[in-house]
This record gives C-alpha cells, sequence and structure tokens, in this order.
C-alpha cells in the first residue's frame, strides 16, 4: 500500500498543473495516467504548437450551465501567470492572431516544462497506470490500479472528458461522478467540424481546401473568421466556434461577405462594369473557384446575364443568399475530431474555490470533466492551468 496527500488521476493539463500547485505547498503528490505518455492533448494540440493560453481571456469566452462558475479559478491564476511561467523556461512563444498564444516550436516545450515543475516540486508522475478501483475509506481514498493499491485524503479527478478516444479520451470521471452520486450533465462534442446532407456534399464536390471569410450565427450567436470547405462537410475556425452553439435541426446563417453590403456592391459595379457578370463581382472578395461555383448553384438563371440586365430584385436575391445563406448540417463529426466535449460534471455540485464535491469530502474534479467549456483559442488550455491552480491550493 502506497500513501500519499494527494493522487491526481490524469496527468493532462489540468491534472499536471494542480500536482505543481499541490506540490509547491510541500503535500506528498503522485499523479496517475494510463496513457504511455504523458499530456498527449498538449502535444497535439495547435497543429502540434499549442495555443496554450489567449491574452484576452474573460469569463463571457466560457460556456456552462453555471456561466459564474469559472470566474473565481480564472481570476485567481490568470493568462499572465501561465505566461510568466512560459517567460521564466524562456519558451519562445508568438500571437498567431486574436490574442492566441502559440509555442514558436514545439507542444513539448510545455509539456516538459509541466515535468520539470513536478520535479521541483517533488511531485511524481506516472504512466501505464489504469486506475480499476476507487473506494472512500475513513480518512480519504483507496484505489487500486495496475500498479498496486494507493491511500490518499484528497482524490482529484483530472481524466479530462470524451474528445478523440483514440487518445486515451475515456468517461472515466463521469463515472466516478456518479459513483459518488453527483450529477453530469448531458454532453455533446463541441469545437466539431459539421457534416452535410449527400446532395450538398456533392454540390461542394470539387471545393474541399477552399476557406472564406465568414461570420457564421445560431441561436443569437455569431463568430467571425474563416470557413474551411472539406470533402466531409464544413469545418475552419467560424464553424468550429459556432458548432459549440448548435443543437441538432438548428438552422446556421453564414455570411460570406463580412465586412460588405453585397447590395450595394453590386448596384456600384452594375454602374461602373455593366456588361460583367455576378461571379465577378463574388470573386474580388471570394476565391474564383467558390464564386465560380456559388453562382452556378445559387444563381443558374442569372449567371449568364451582366449586371446592368439584372433588376434590383436579382441584386437584392443574391445578396441574400450569399450573406444570410441558411444552411442546414446533418450533424457534426462527433467526438472522434472534436477539439472539445460539452457538458459533463454538474458544476453545481463542486465548489468554485477548492473544486471539492460538496457532498464528498476529499473528492475534487478540475479541467474538462466538468461542466466548463472554452472557446476555440486556447481558453481551453487556460480553463485547465487555473482550475489545477486554484484545485492545488486547497488540496
Ligand atoms: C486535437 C485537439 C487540439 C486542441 N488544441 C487546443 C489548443 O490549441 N488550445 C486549447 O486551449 N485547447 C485545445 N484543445 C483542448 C484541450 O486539449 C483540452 O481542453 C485540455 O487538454 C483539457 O485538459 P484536461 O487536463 O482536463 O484533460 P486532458 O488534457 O485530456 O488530460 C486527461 C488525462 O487523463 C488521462 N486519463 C483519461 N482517462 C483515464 C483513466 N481512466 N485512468 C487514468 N488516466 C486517464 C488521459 O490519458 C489524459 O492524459 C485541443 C483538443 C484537441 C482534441
Amino acid at each position: 500500500m502506497q500513501k500519499r496527500d494527494v493522487i491526481i488521476i490524469g496527468a493532462g493539463a489540468a491534472g499536471l498543473m494542480c500536482a505543481i500547485s499541490a506540490g509547491g505547498r510541500s503535500k506528498s503528490v503522485t499523479v496517475l495516467d494510463h496513457a504511455n505518455k504523458v499530456g498527449k492533448k498538449i502535444l497535439m494540440s495547435g497543429g502540434g504548437r499549442c495555443n496554450f493560453t489567449n491574452y484576452y481571456t474573460e469569463p463571457t469566452n466560457f460556456l456552462s450551465a453555471n456561466e459564474h462558475f469559472c470566474k473565481s479559478a480564472l481570476s485567481r491564476y490568470t493568462q499572465w501567470d501561465f505566461i510568466g511561467l512560459v517567460e521564466k523556461y524562456e519558451i519562445p512563444y508568438h500571437e498567431k492572431k486574436l490574442g492566441q498564444l502559440f509555442c514558436d516550436n514545439k507542444a513539448k516545450d510545455i509539456v516538459n516544462m509541466l515535468l520539470d515543475e513536478c520535479t521541483n516540486v517533488g511531485a511524481e508522475v506516472r504512466t501505464h497506470c489504469s486506475v480499476e478501483k476507487v473506494e472512500k475509506t475513513e480518512n480519504g481514498f483507496l484505489l487500486t490500479s495496475s500498479q498496486g493499491k494507493w491511500q490518499c485524503a484528497s482524490l482529484v479527478i483530472a481524466t479530462g472528458a470524451l474528445s478523440i478516444p483514440t487518445m486515451g479520451a475515456t468517461g472515466f470521471g463521469y463515472d466516478i461522478a456518479r459513483q459518488f452520486g453527483l450529477k453530469v450533465l448531458p454532453t455533446t462534442a463541441g469545437l466539431v467540424p459539421f457534416t452535410l446532407t449527400p446532395k450538398l456534399l456533392e454540390e461542394f464536390q470539387g471545393l474541399s481546401g477552399t476557406s472564406a471569410d465568414a461570420i457564421v450565427s445560431c441561436n443569437g450567436v455569431e463568430f467571425s473568421e474563416n470557413i474551411l470547405f472539406t470533402h466531409r462537410g464544413l469545418s475552419g475556425p467560424s464553424i468550429l466556434q459556432i458548432s459549440s452553439y448548435w443543437k441538432p435541426g438548428d438552422v446556421v446563417e453564414i455570411n460570406l461577405f463580412p465586412g460588405d453590403d453585397l447590395y450595394e456592391k453590386l448596384k456600384t459595379r452594375q454602374k461602373e462594369r455593366p456588361k460583367s457578370h455576378i461571379n465577378t463581382v463574388l470573386a474580388e472578395v471570394l476565391t474564383k473557384k467558390l464564386a465560380d461555383r456559388l453562382t452556378e448553384l445559387w444563381f443558374t438563371e442569372y449567371k449568364d446575364t451582366s449586371l446592368a440586365e439584372l433588376s434590383n430584385d436579382a441584386l437584392q436575391n443574391v445578396a441574400t443568399q450569399c450573406q444570410a445563406w441558411q444552411l442546414k448540417p446533418t450533424g457534426t463529426e462527433g467526438y472522434r475530431t472534436a477539439e472539445v466535449t460539452l457538458g459533463g460534471v454538474d458544476t453545481d455540485e463542486v465548489s468554485s474555490k477548492s473544486f471539492e464535491a460538496k457532498k464528498v469530502q476529499g473528492l475534487h474534479f478540475i479541467g474538462e470533466v466538468l461542466d466548463v467549456t472554452g472557446h476555440l483559442g486556447g481558453f481551453n488550455f487556460q480553463w485547465a492551468w487555473a482550475s489545477g491552480h486554484a484545485c492545488g491550493q486547497e488540496l
């Protein structure tokens, strides 16, 4: 039997940060992970460069049934705290866009930094360790694992969520929550590409890899970034962002001319270049390929007509279709490609200060296993760092 003050299950972003925070307060800490290496999602994130935080992190960048829950932890460990740590390790980084900070070199720099910090505070990290059973005892918890039995006063569940099962994602954290009678809110894939009907896929065939700036909106929320046509449907930052707000059956509205009043533009071109055609005007903003295909698909009756011959109603039709394109996705690509999981352990069950379950003394939940999900752009890691740090300070 091995005894520790704190056992953390899950050596991902939140678990490692919690180990550093608790270890720094002289607690004996062991982190157990069933994977063959630590921080796999950190390693694969941001295209291998890890978008580790965002300059503009605010509570409004997070979705949760309780929008206030994330505020306390985010204010106690901010983006500036994590940037300070990155700078202490002289890890080169840059802002890519919209406050999103990426490593110049590789995501491994972040994992190495976290592991070095664990070593500095004496926190032990073990891989290849599956936890088979968790039992409550009088003084804490008894764990049965593939590496023997463990006893601890505080148990922290940092096992993340369901996205990318091939990376070791499991519903373990939800099972533990349920075992102890805590509520788990329904989960769905977030930050995930949309799938389309076979008819739409056929219509967009050949556009795979084409992108366009767009404002995408649904359920009263909008995002203004790229959309990307893929061979399975639609992706790109705007689509990933809105997917977290979309529910099956919802229609998504897409404005392909975000900076323009397209009707006014068409009227102006009608005067300036009366002999030109719709696709030429669309190609001033969209790629030629996309402009030609949309004209072919949406404006068949006008495609061979010069602008001079088009009525105001026709021009208005074109503008409305391009600036308020109504699209009904068939679904999403699901957890297989989703960056995050919406829903999870109900935050009402957990203290926003210590992350301890209100009903079970010594049991804590941090990171993505909780019902807190960030927007795209480094916010999900900031939540992992902040919740891990806050919990570690209270253990
Ligand atoms: C492809 C991809 C790219 C991403 N890019 C970014 C990005 O650039 N910026 C950003 O902010 N967010 C990004 N995210 C989201 C981010 O990775 C997660 O929100 C974050 O990793 C969650 O941290 P966590 O510690 O809660 O969980 P995780 O990092 O998922 O860690 C959970 C750990 O628990 C372990 N585990 C799971 N089940 C068990 C079990 N039963 N027993 C033992 N161990 C277990 C896992 O092996 C894993 O090591 C990305 C996600 C994906 C999938």
